[in-house]
């Protein structure tokens, strides 16, 4: 995988393009040091950073739908982390699955309520889309969560079952008509916990669509880990 990130950007920081010393890292210093993350304390049901002393649940939980039982984001989805997103998704840079993964692993870490009896699902890609980019970005981002904190991955367990439209296209009401049993799930997940893997939270249509069918075959709970959350006052800014 590193080859194809390799050949579409050799040494370039995936955020900001500027060249990269050997840091190990698809981000430059720069770009690192701007992430901006979700810090303590945190919603139990959204995973936004909220005021001390608040409530545990924010109230403003809009992304978290049925059949969810709450998400674990890193950050918010504007500046290195949206480019960074974006990078690995639509631009080939796939070493950034490393970085992305790093601040999931930790989101894990710190939240503690997934680090045993629960298994990673990434949301997979219609065989049309995996065909075109040739890697499955949710999966690159699960295998690297599974390797940090030691959670299985059961790769296969979710299948999507038809094409639809990109989400990022289609205002909120039509989100989750659009993947509306789209996906399927096999009897592997029977009995289990799963924390679904995905780059994007945003309306959380995509999350409720794959907890249905994960539920259908028996999932206990479904909660969502992913890079990053959509705010509705940065989705409103960005659609206006
Ligand atoms: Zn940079
Ligand atoms: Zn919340």
């Amino acid at each position: 995988m590193s080859s194809i990130s390799g050949l579409i950007a050799p040494g370039l920081c995936a955020a900001c393009g500027r060249g990269l010393f050997l840091s190990g890292s698809a981000l430059c210093p720069d770009c690192s040091a701007a992430l901006e993350l979700f810090g303590d304390p945190r919603c139990r049901k959204c995973g936004r950073s909220v005021p001390k002393g608040a409530a545990p649940v924010c109230g403003n939980c809009a992304s978290v739908r049925k059949g969810v039982s709450f998400l674990l984001p890193c950050g918010p989805y504007r500046g290195v982390l949206r480019e960074a997103v974006l990078a690995l998704k639509l631009r080939g840079f796939t070493a950034l699955s490393e970085d992305l993964s790093s601040l999931m692993a930790a989101v894990v870490e710190r939240d503690g309520r997934c680090l045993s009896g629960w298994v990673l699902v990434p949301v997979p890609l219609s065989p049309l889309s995996w065909r075109n980019r040739g890697y499955n970005h949710a999966a690159l981002l699960a295998r690297g969560t599974a390797r940090k904190t030691g959670l299985p991955v059961l790769s296969g367990a979710l299948r999507k079952t038809r094409e639809t439209a990109r989400q990022s296209e289609l205002s909120r009401l039509y989100r989750l008509r659009n993947v509306r049993r789209a996906f399927e799930a096999d009897e592997a997940v029977r009995g289990e916990n799963v924390l679904l893997v995905d780059d994007v939270v945003t309306t959380g249509a995509t999350a409720e669509a794959c907890a249905a069918a994960l539920k259908e075959k028996g999932a206990r709970r479904v909660a969502v880990l992913c890079a990053a959350l959509t705010l509705p006052e940065d989705s409103l800014r960005r659609n206006r």
